[in-house]
């Protein structure tokens, strides 16, 4: 459940964690019980899970400055291995 921001009056800011489809409604500040409103701010990336946020990390840094590289990466899963059989050195090759 996402957490929205209210702020009343009299105390301040307080976080209210409700579902998504009673974000518009205002809260009731839990010191003083005055309705208060929603405030807008930042979005709590800090709930991201860590590789996404290290993905969003990366696509920031490299909007200013892509890392350049200068030969192509190795094929992932595909490791070459040699034979320890000398049987399999006369298999045939695709
Ligand atoms: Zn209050």
């Amino acid at each position: 459940m996402p957490t929205y921001q209210h702020t009343c009056v009299r105390c301040g800011p307080f976080d209210v964690i409700r579902p998504m489809r009673e974000s518009a409604a205002d809260a009731t500040c839990p010191t003083c019980t005055e309705p208060s409103r929603r405030v807008f701010g930042a979005p709590a990336l800090r709930a991201l899970p860590a590789g996404l946020r290290g993905a969003l990390d990366a696509q920031y840094r490299s909007a200013d400055a892509p890392r350049v590289v200068t030969s192509l990466p190795g094929r992932p899963g595909r490791t070459q291995r040699r034979a320890t059989d000398p049987r399999q050195l006369r298999l045939p090759r695709p």
